[in-house]
């Protein structure tokens, strides 16, 4: 079976640590970015469709990272993370194409489990 990848967009270090080393632990491969523009540039030379995103980035935000991705690969499935919350965000979220979104801290139980249901998404969804 081809390698499972996921593609993580935090400007924290430790945020990223941390994922990078639960994901990596379940058999994942993780790929990292700590802003839009890298992140834009790993999904140019590899093929990811699993992604957890922070909202609060430098420059380009996750939100606008979502929308941009969703339109050139409109099968992934993305996840916000984020540190606060406002109902105005989450309207932003939705339309942007989050699958989901969850508050920090993170409970990686709940993202182990969002990012398993991901790759069956996705694979249910490949043929097209
Ligand atoms: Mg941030």
């Amino acid at each position: 079976m081809a390698e499972k990848k996921i593609l993580v967009v935090d400007d924290e270090k430790a945020i990223i640590s941390l994922l990078e080393q639960a994901f990596s632990r379940k058999g994942y491969a993780v790929r990292s970015a700590m802003d839009a523009e890298t992140a834009l540039e790993i999904l140019e030379n590899e093929s990811i469709y699993v992604m957890f995103f922070d909202l609060n980035l430098p420059g380009m935000n996750g939100i606008e990272l979502c929308r941009e991705i969703k339109k050139r690969r409109p099968v992934s499935v993305i996840y916000a993370i984020t540190g606060y919350a406002s109902l105005f965000e989450l309207a932003d979220c939705r339309d942007a194409g989050f699958e989901d979104y969850f508050k920090k801290p993170v409970n990686l139980s709940t993202l182990m489990d969002r990012a398993a249901s991901a790759f069956e998404k996705i694979e249910r969804w490949k043929s097209i």
